[in-house]
C-alpha cells in the first residue's frame, strides 16, 4: 500500500521572529498541503529546543528586528550542527529576512554587537545607513516572479556561485547594488531558501509555496506529484501586485 505523505514542519523561533505576518507562509504551507489531502503537523520551535536532525522535513524562521536577532542568534548556532545535518540530509529551509541574515556567516547591524550566523549558505550581511523599505517584484532564473514587501538595513551578498532566488526588477532585493534578491540554494540533499520578501510571501506566490512542499515531502515520500489547485484569486493577486509595482 502507498504510504499516505506527510509533512512535518519547524517554525523556528515562532514568537521572535514573525515580522510582518511571516506566519502567514506557516498558514500557506499547512493550507496548500492540507487542500490536496496531507498531512501537516507544525511545530513552534522556542529557544533551548531539542530536536533530531531527520526529525521535521521543512523548517521556516521568519524577519525581526535587530533586539529580536540578538535574543535567538545564540540558541541557532546551538542548533547549527543538527540544521546542517537535517538541510544535507534532504530538509528545506525557508527563511525571511532576519531569520535569512543569520543562516549565512554574520550580520553585522549598523550598531551594536556583530551576529554570527551558521553558514549554512555562503553569504554575510551588513547593515547599511538606509533602510531599504517598499513593494519588490523578482523574476526566477527559470522563469515566472516572486512578488513582496521589504524592509530591512541589511545589505546582503552572497558568496561565489551561490544562485540567488531571483534577480530584481523593482525594489533592491539583496543589497540594491547587485540586482539580485534571496537566495535559493542546494545543500547536500536539500536546499537553502532566503528571502527579504516579507507580505507575507508564500499566499500570493503559489507556485514557491508547491516548490518547497514538494522538495520537503520527497525527503520521505520521493517524488509526490502534488494535484493542481485553483488558484485564481492567488494568481490575481500576484498580478495585481505585479502590475501595481510596475
Ligand atoms: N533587522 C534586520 C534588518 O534591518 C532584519 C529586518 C527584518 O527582518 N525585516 O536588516
Amino acid at each position: 500500500m502507498v504510504e499516505k505523505p506527510d509533512l512535518r514542519v519547524a517554525h523556528l523561533y515562532a514568537h521572535f521572529l514573525n515580522m510582518y505576518g511571516d506566519r502567514g507562509n506557516i498558514i500557506t504551507l499547512m493550507q496548500r498541503a492540507r487542500w490536496r489531502g496531507i498531512d501537516v503537523h507544525v511545530e513552534a520551535i522556542g529557544l533551548d529546543a531539542e530536536f533530531s536532525a531527520d526529525e521535521y522535513d521543512l523548517f521556516f524562521v521568519g524577519g525581526g528586528q535587530d533586539k529580536q536577532q540578538q535574543v535567538i542568534a545564540g540558541d541557532l548556532r546551538r542548533l547549527s550542527k543538527t540544521l546542517h545535518q537535517a538541510i544535507n540530509g534532504g530538509s528545506v529551509i525557508l527563511s525571511v529576512c532576519g531569520g535569512y541574515q543569520l543562516l549565512g556567516d554574520y550580520y553585522r547591524p549598523h550598531s551594536g554587537e556583530e551576529l554570527k550566523g551558521i553558514s549554512l549558505v555562503d553569504a554575510h550581511t551588513i547593515a547599511g545607513t538606509k533602510r531599504m523599505i517598499g513593494n519588490v517584484v523578482i523574476e526566477r532564473p527559470a522563469g515566472g516572479t516572486l512578488v513582496g514587501f521589504e524592509n530591512h538595513s541589511g545589505r546582503t551578498f552572497l558568496g561565489k556561485g551561490v544562485e540567488p532566488l531571483g534577480r530584481v526588477t523593482t525594489g533592491n532585493g539583496n543589497n540594491g547594488e547587485d540586482g539580485f534578491e534571496g537566495v535559493a540554494q542546494k545543500v547536500g540533499k536539500g536546499a537553502v531558501y532566503g528571502t527579504y520578501l516579507h507580505g507575507s510571501l508564500l499566499p500570493k506566490n503559489p507556485d514557491l509555496a508547491d516548490e518547497l512542499i514538494s522538495l520537503a515531502i520527497s525527503r520521505r515520500h520521493g517524488n509526490v506529484q502534488l494535484t493542481q489547485l485553483d488558484d485564481s484569486l492567488e494568481l490575481a493577486a500576484h498580478q495585481t501586485a505585479v502590475k501595481f509595482r510596475a
